[in-house]
């Protein structure tokens, strides 16, 4: 039997590429995107999910995801281990997962940090969701496509250490950022904030992994006229989950809450398509109020 994997785009395709290369027999579908180089391209999910016994989805949101598991379940043979590693609400990642086990398969969310790069380099971090059986059935699968792989919980828990992560991290950049608007403005050198902050405890990976300021500390982004990356539409997709998550459980998350609006309105005014962290610019460019 073989890997089908749904979801050939950016992410997917060399995901699939590295099953294949590792010595997998993988087949993929996608409505739109060719197979990678070492993928079977099948006509329709029907045929991948009766030739696969493990399938892996990679999809651009929960609403896909869903139709689709749906349309795998009417084929799949009985004990299929489904892995989802796409971005997508906690509530729909766990209505698939119990669906899928109501009709005698096993399923994971398993979605990923590390981007295109890390896709493509196979050291994406899996957080995973699931039975511990399943976890360690799947395992072998995440070391190809990954460096790392932490089982988080049981479902929908790999997509909560996911949105908590990002929301962290989206609120993060735009501290550094506003660190850095804030030494401009006191006539502040870049370069020594960034020194004296990498030393300091005002540290962290958004200011001395992927520092937002071009010139400064490693290549990153900024480095490249922003070019992504990890693009703001995907932050923004990420803190929009992280509120609906917080509103559904009932939890205060003031920051995150603001830093959707910052980059809801930095997506709308010229930001999509460039990397999260050129919400420097946008930031910088904003005058207080006094
Ligand atoms: P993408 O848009 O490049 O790829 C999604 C693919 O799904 C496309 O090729 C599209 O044609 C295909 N697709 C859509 N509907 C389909 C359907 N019904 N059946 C089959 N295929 C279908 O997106 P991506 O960048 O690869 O991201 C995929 C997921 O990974 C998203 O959930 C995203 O949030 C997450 N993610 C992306 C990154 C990143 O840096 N790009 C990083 C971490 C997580």
């Amino acid at each position: 039997m073989a890997i089908g994997f749904v979801g050939l785009g950016n992410m997917g395709a060399p995901m699939a590429a590295n099953l294949a290369r590792a010595g997998h027999a993988v087949l993929g579908y996608d409505v739109v995107a060719a197979a990678p180089e070492g993928v079977e391209r099948m006509a329709s999910l029907e045929e991948l999910a009766s030739r696969a016994d493990t399938l892996i989805t990679m999809l651009p949101n929960g609403p896909i995801m869903c139709e689709v598991i749906h349309d795998l379940l009417s084929h799949a043979a009985p004990g299929t281990l489904f892995i989802d590693c796409s971005t997508v609400d906690v509530a729909s990642a766990r209505l698939a997962a119990s669906d899928i086990a109501a009709a005698g398969h096993a399923a994971l969310d398993a979605p990923v940090s590390g981007g295109t790069g890390g896709a493509a380099a196979g050291t994406l971090t899996f957080m995973v969701g699931g039975e511990d059986a399943d976890f360690e059935h799947a395992k072998p699968m995440f070391d190809i496509m990954g460096a790392k792989a932490f089982h988080c919980g049981g479902s929908g828990s790999g997509q909560a250490a996911k949105i908590c992560n990002n929301m962290l991290l989206g609120i993060s950049m735009i501290g550094t950022c506003e660190a850095f608007a804030l030494a401009d403005g006191l006539g502040l050198d870049r370069q020594a904030l960034y020194d004296v902050v990498a030393a300091s405890s005002g540290q962290s990976w958004s200011m001395t992994t992927y520092c937002p300021v071009p010139g400064v500390g490693p290549k990153t982004p900024a480095d490249n006229d922003y070019r992504p990356g990890f693009a703001a539409d995907l932050m923004l997709k990420d803190l929009s989950l992280s509120q609906q998550a917080a509103a559904a459980s009932g939890v205060a998350t003031p920051l995150g809450r603001h830093a959707q609006t910052l980059y809801d309105a930095f997506v709308a005014n010229n930001g999509a398509g460039r990397d999260f962290s050129a919400i420097l610019e946008h930031l910088a460019s904003k005058k207080a109020d006094v």
